[in-house]
């Protein structure tokens, strides 16, 4: 089976989101890539040389320099003529890009994806993470979304790929690119940290929030999250979000401060290898799938915390 994984980037970089997603394609066989930007030479090499890379397919032209799903979709439409799978990452990104891709060939997207059972059997899950689903789909060629936290990263070293030009179309005129409002921070992307300091709506104000959370986190090199709550009484930013619809993340460490454990929390979080969470309601649900729980009021805890880290 030939797969065609979309390799996400920031026009320098490839992301880490990729490196899962081309695991899960090995699993179904040979991988293939497809950058697609503007000026994306150097992505394009960083993809040859990730492991299991096959050939690398690059359009690159400036209408694509924003990566616009409208533009990139008929790209991997096409070559899916002579590929049997797409994969992308459930990403936002990915989310985008793939279901165009499906409609484009007139077949069902298989979403979120946590094993290749066979080479048309996946698992996924369904009710906010709480029952896993097994599906087998008919189509012969199949778009699916990789949930990231679920396969072991391979690495970007080691590969031999290809790189080999394809056509890039034109702008589809369907979409154009305003503006971004991208957030700064030189703590750790939230789907790549190794530990994860979250806070929920017990933080009480946007100034608390990152009075409390944001020390705590800077002395453990942490990303900083937080609930849905939190976000939308705005304490934090929506990038922020853990959650079902939130991200999805899976750190060695996660420390749920203020937050109740609702399963829309729960399905963005509970496969975090260690959870440690501090509440002051012992009958939290959250402590249900804490590793380590705290009983006591977070604004004693965490400056506490903080301080003896
Ligand atoms: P609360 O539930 O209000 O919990 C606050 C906790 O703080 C309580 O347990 C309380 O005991 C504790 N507390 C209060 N004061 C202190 C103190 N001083 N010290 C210590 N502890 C204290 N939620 C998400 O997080 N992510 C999602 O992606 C998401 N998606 C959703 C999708 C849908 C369709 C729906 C319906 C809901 C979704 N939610 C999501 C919302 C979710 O159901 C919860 O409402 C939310 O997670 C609650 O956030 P919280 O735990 O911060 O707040």
């Amino acid at each position: 089976m030939k797969t065609l994984v979309l390799v996400e980037h920031d026009g320098n970089v490839v992301k880490d989101a990729t490196l899962a997603t081309v695991a899960a394609a090995a699993q179904l066989g040979e991988v293939h890539l497809l950058v697609a930007g503007s000026g994306v030479g150097a992505v394009a090499t960083a993809a040859a040389a990730i492991t299991g890379a096959g050939k690398v397919h690059v359009a690159d032209a400036a209408h694509l320099e924003h990566q616009l799903a409208e533009d990139v979709a008929p790209i991997a439409a096409a070559l899916m003529g002579h590929h049997d799978a797409f994969l992308a990452c459930s990403t936002t990104t990915g989310k985008n890009i793939a279901p165009r891709v499906a409609a484009l060939l007139d077949v069902m997207q298989i979403s979120d994806i946590m094993s290749v059972e066979g080479e048309d059997i996946f698992t996924r899950p369904i009710y906010a993470g709480n029952a896993i689903a097994t599906v087998k789909s008919k189509d012969a060629k199949k778009v699916i979304t990789v949930r990231g936290t679920a396969f072991e990263k391979v690495s970007r070293d080691g590969g031999s790929g290809t790189v080999e030009a394809v056509d890039a179309g034109g702008a589809s005129g369907k979409s154009s690119f305003v503006g971004a409002e991208l957030s700064k921070s030189e703590r750790p992307e939230l789907t790549s940290a190794k530990i994860i300091v979250s806070g929920g709506r017990a933080l009480g104000s946007s100034e608390q929030f990152h009075a409390l959370i944001d020390p705590l986190a800077d002395k453990l090199g942490a990303g900083v999250g937080a609930s849905r709550a939190a976000v939308d009484a705005g304490y934090a930013p929506n990038d922020y979000q853990v959650g079902q619809t939130g991200k999805i993340v899976a750190p060695e460490v996660y420390m749920a401060i203020g937050i109740s454990g609702a399963i829309q929390h729960l399905a963005g979080m509970k496969d975090s290898k260690v959870i440690i969470a501090i509440n002051k309601d012992e009958d939290a649900p959250i402590f249900q799938v804490a590793d380590i729980g705290l009983v006591g009021d977070l604004f004693k805890i965490v400056p506490e915390l903080t301080e003896k880290l």
